[in-house]
């Protein structure tokens, strides 16, 4: 069994850009009345104490979050990204860090469904005791890479998808290759939202990210934030973790103004040198 245990780095940078841009596709999602599935293929144990528990330990919310609420705390509502006035609506009013299982059951409607599924067994137990007492989820132990494709398409043809991985073994980089080719083979009108590490020492998140961008022809874009310095990240745990990237696609119309505000505010704030990327890709192939 793996050891990835995402308490350790709730709330961090790649928390903060993976979590702002789901809730903004989720409440755009819920601004059409029909019912949407969630499906959360790597789920977590659903939500992270800030204190008494592994976050504690490494306090990477500290240099994600809880800076990111400092910063917003001294300046106007209005001259903060609306998008991330939104998360952090549902941070503040949570005891603990709300993981992506916690955001949606925040956003979803009671008529809609959210299925995570986790195969680490303690955080598996974690999650479905999370999840218990909501009648629209469900937690699977299981593999999310096999699982999605038995979800899609949904009944509605509406549905949410985020693949998180922890990427602690290089296959996880073709598995999550392949599961997206299948899923957007299966269900291509689908939102889907697929992060990736960047590391020091290692391409293979940014080959993913290439060949993810290169396998739809639809909507896409993809958001980078570097949050630490890629030099110093070498030798330092998690594989010289020195920033994340999302691509969604799919994406809501909105969200390319919205995170070309938000990103330059975010990389100022939790940023390393205030290094943001972002790119998106039309339907008729025009990058933007
Ligand atoms: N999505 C969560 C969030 O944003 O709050 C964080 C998930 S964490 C990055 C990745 C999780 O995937 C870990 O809890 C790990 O145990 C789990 N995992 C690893 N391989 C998996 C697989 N093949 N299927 C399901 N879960 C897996």
């Amino acid at each position: 069994m793996l050891g990835y245990r995402h308490a350790f780095h709730a709330g961090g940078g790649a928390d903060v850009l993976k979590h702002t841009t789901l809730v903004f596709c989720l409440e755009y999602l819920c601004q059409k009345e029909t019912a949407c599935l969630y499906i959360d293929t790597h789920a977590g144990a659903g939500s992270y104490a800030f204190a008494g528990g592994y976050a504690e330990q490494n306090k990477e919310w500290k240099t994600g979050v809880a800076r990111l609420m400092e910063k917003t705390g001294k300046i106007k509502r209005s001259e903060t990204p609306a998008m991330l006035n939104s998360y952090l609506s549902h941070i503040k009013t949570s005891a603990a860090y709300p993981g992506s299982p916690a955001l949606a059951q925040k956003i979803l409607r009671p008529y809609d469904r959210i299925v995570c599924y986790e195969k680490h067994p303690a955080d598996f137990l974690l999650l479905r005791e999370f999840l218990s007492h909501d009648c629209r989820a469900e937690a699977r132990n299981a593999d999310g890479f096999e699982g999605l494709k038995s979800l899609l398409p949904p009944p509605s043809r509406r549905a949410c998808v985020l693949i998180d991985p922890s990427y602690e073994t290089q296959d996880d980089y073709e598995k999550t290759a392949s599961a997206v080719m299948e899923a957007l083979k299966r269900f291509p009108t689908g939102m889907y939202l697929v992060w990736r590490p960047l590391l020091a020492l290692d391409k293979a998140g940014e080959t993913l990210r290439d060949s993810l961008m290169a396998m739809y022809n639809g909507n896409r874009c993809c958001a980078e934030l570097i949050t630490g310095d890629k030099r110093h990240a070498i030798g330092t745990k998690r594989g010289g973790l020195y920033g994340s990237g999302l691509v969604v696609y799919n994406p809501p119309w909105t969200l390319k103004a919205a995170l070309e505000e938000t990103l330059p505010f975010l990389a100022d704030c939790i940023g390393w040198d205030h290094v943001s990327g972002f790119q998106w890709i039309d339907k008729r192939g025009n990058a933007q």
